[in-house]
């Protein structure tokens, strides 16, 4: 059988890092070469380094890169992986979901806790699940990890140093690993039904805010003074916020000033939901938008990229009521 020809991307972190004088640094993909031989048995494998950072250094414009090289190199290819820090990656693979709407061939983003370099590290493991996910035809944006491959838009990182350290929040996983090999849920894929696209504009005037008790309202009048656009409230439970002492005075002014207000849940998994307590329907009121079961880092840059896009309040507000690219149940 013919093999499959794959493109992977390099951008730094762990997997590619190698101790240094004052902590692990990443190289270029010659530390990933020795892996990359194995796998060539299986797949036809061109690499390009697009860059070589820690995830932390990473922001919007490299969100912006790594779209482009996906988007401008991918003629020719079966599936795409993106080698990735871990620390950001879900971020990377959200904004990335949005910044390629109907993306026609599979695109993987993996990492690793541990270098590759080193003899027991994650790293062969999940290059291994996102070659086999690259290849198996299946197009979209996903993550793959510790022998799961989720949507880029539902992964959270979730452990700071254990190999199990993405889930899929709120949605199922669109593959795992088992004896069987790699098995795809059909029914947790995107579905791409026009053709495939690159928008990249992407706004960086969107502020996360974490709610806790006792938060200075003034906070929301300081963030429309900074000039923000948007604004994630990651707020309590099903999407309570304190509304007796004033507390919705400057989130309302936000919301006439043209600024969106997205309201999710600080619980990691379930929706929020406005409409049960009078606490949150008194946020619905004043127009903020549900964010529902999506979780912060698709709510962030999908907030980034609607404002990017260049759309006015209201047409955010209908986005944030469709499903792009399963970031939402609706
Ligand atoms: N600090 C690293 C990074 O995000 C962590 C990792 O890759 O696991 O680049």
């Amino acid at each position: 059988m013919d093999k499959k020809n794959i493109l992977l991307l390099t951008t730094g972190g762990t997997i590619a890092s190698v101790p240094g004088g004052d902590g692990l640094v990443p190289q270029r993909s010659q530390v990933m070469e020795r892996e990359l031989e194995q796998l060539r048995t299986y797949y036809d494998i061109t690499v390009r380094d697009v860059m070589c950072l820690d995830s932390s250094n990473i922001r919007p414009e490299e969100w912006q890169l790594i779209a482009r090289r996906i988007f401008e190199d991918r003629d020719g290819f079966d599936g795409i992986v993106v080698s990735h820090g871990t620390d950001t990656m879900a971020y990377t693979a959200s904004a990335v979901t949005y910044m390629l709407p109907d993306i026609d061939l599979p695109v993987v983003f993996t990492g690793s806790q541990l270098p590759l370099a080193d003899m027991l590290s994650d790293g062969p493991d999940n290059l291994r699940t996102a070659f086999a996910m690259a290849a198996a035809g299946h197009p979209g944006v996903f993550l793959a990890f510790d022998r799961k491959v989720m949507l880029g838009c539902r992964a959270v990182k979730v452990r700071a140093s254990g190999f199990s350290a993405f889930e899929s929040v709120n949605a199922r996983y669109a593959a795992r690993v088992s004896n069987r090999g790699l098995v795809v849920d059909t029914q947790a894929l995107p579905q791409p039904r026009k053709p495939a696209r690159l928008l990249d504009a992407i706004s960086q005037n969107v502020f996360l805010l974490k709610l806790t008790p006792g938060l200075n309202p003034a906070i929301f009048d300081m963030l429309g003074a900074m000039g923000y656009k948007g604004i994630v409230i990651e707020a309590f439970g099903l999407g309570g916020m304190n509304v007796l002492h004033r507390g919705l005075r400057g989130i309302r002014r936000c919301v006439e000033d043209g600024v969106s207000v997205v309201v999710t849940t600080q619980c990691l998994y379930d929706s929020a939901d406005l409409e049960v307590y009078q606490v949150g329907s008194k946020l619905l009121e004043l127009g903020v938008i549900q964010g529902r079961d999506m979780t912060t880092e698709a709510a962030m840059t999908k907030l980034m990229w609607a404002i990017g896009q260049g759309l006015e309040p209201e047409e955010i507000r209908e986005l944030f009521a469709r499903n792009l690219a399963g970031e939402i149940t609706l």
